[in-house]
């Protein structure tokens, strides 16, 4: 027999402006790796994973998603599919948000920023934007901002790692509770070369990098999009994020700052989690501009089944969230004021149309 774990609903209706949208929920199942002991522990069969379960291999656990896809999708059948119309939003002064979710070694980095062979979503999605900036006839600015958070810090990936402040920057919510980090770089880039050259440049800074632990961060690149259509100016804004492992605490074997370091992550988390759903129930402190998909990244194969089970067990309650999405129309303001936003705070200067 087989026991349903999560439930399926409609996805998102399309974007006119006003809308309810709920976040949608992707997975992705990787292939094995070589050294990996191949098994057949997961199934991908339509929109659904099942997994066996460990105890009574006759029965298995079906988590149901908007999409799921198995190792055979590529980088490229993915973001056409399902990034690229959401970030066509962009344009029309939405925000929207994509993370990806999972434990160390499920495919979260290979599946935001890929690699020069098998580009993901950044570079993709960066290409997309220029290449609609071309080919626009009303002037548009791409400004971009990145950072990462390493144990509940904030670092601007975007200037040299020793100009940071020791304790990084600040979280701050001004008079609107708008959620930004203050004094975060914003800067215009005018072309893709220009882009990666900046990026690449960002990664190398970031801890990551530094202590040669790729899991331990989060990784946000913030790209505003601004653009003039008839005498209004429209600002959206598109966020790329790569999360840190959502490992449980009890698997980790290392010390007590490994734990600490480890609590530190899963409080980020929570925090997310807990935007996330406030993003989507339309709590009022968050407001609800956003549209967002969260990629839920899981490895195949025995070796990562409870880290499979925690992972799709968060993504299921992720999964009944609606959201409610407004138009940005941006007012000139301040040059004090127009510090880089999360995306996730509440619209002030906000009309809906
Ligand atoms: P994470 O960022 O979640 O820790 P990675 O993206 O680094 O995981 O992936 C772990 C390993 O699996 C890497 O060697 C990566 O190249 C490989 N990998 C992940 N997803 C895929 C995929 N869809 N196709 C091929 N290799 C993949
Ligand atoms: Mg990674």
């Amino acid at each position: 027999s087989s026991s349903s774990a999560a439930s399926n609903t409609s996805s998102t209706s399309a974007p006119n402006g006003s809308g309810e949208h709920r976040i949608k929920v992707l997975c992705r199942v990787r292939p094995f790796l070589p050294h990996e002991n191949k098994d057949d522990t997961i199934a991908v069969n339509g929109n659904s994973l099942e997994i066996s379960n460990v105890r009574s291999r006759a029965e298995a656990y079906r988590f149901s998603f908007d999409a799921c896809y198995d190792a055979l999708v590529t980088q490229e059948q993915l973001f056409k599919r399902d990034v690229q119309p959401l970030i066509d939003n962009v344009f029309k002064g939405l925000s929207t948000t994509v993370f990806c979710y999972g434990v160390t070694g499920a495919g979260k980095t290979h599946t935001i920023q890929g690699s020069d062979r098998e580009p993901g979503i950044i570079p993709r999605t960066m290409r997309s934007l220029f290449g609609t900036k071309k080919r626009s006839r009303e002037p548009m600015t791409i400004r971009i901002s990145y950072m990462e958070i390493y144990r509940e810090i904030v670092f601007d990936l975007l200037i040299p790692r020793d100009t940071n402040p020791a304790s990084g920057l600040a979280i701050r919510e001004d008079a609107n509770r708008n959620i930004f980090v203050a004094n975060l770089t914003e800067r215009a880039v005018e072309s893709y070369p220009e882009f990666e050259r900046l990026f690449k440049q960002g990664r190398s800074t970031a801890s990551t990098k530094l202590n040669g632990n790729s899991s331990r961060s989060h990784a946000i690149l913030m790209v505003q999009v601004e653009k003039k259509e008839k005498g209004k100016r429209l600002c959206g804004r598109v966020h790329l994020i790569d999360l840190a492992g959502s490992e449980d605490n009890r698997r980790t074997e290392n010390g007590r700052d490994r734990m600490a370091e480890s609590g530190a992550i899963n409080r980020s988390l929570f925090v997310l989690g807990q935007v996330v759903e406030a993003l989507n129930t339309g709590a009022d402190s968050l407001g609800g501009k956003s549209m967002g998909m969260m990629i839920v990244n899981v490895a195949p194969g025995h070796e990562f089944y409870q880290d499979t089970i925690n992972t799709l067990n968060f993504a299921k309650k992720s999964k009944t969230i609606v959201n409610k999405t407004v138009v940005n129309e941006i007012h000139d303001r301040p040059p004090a004021q127009r510090l880089a936003q999360f995306g996730l705070g509440k619209a002030t200067r906000t009309t809906t149309s």
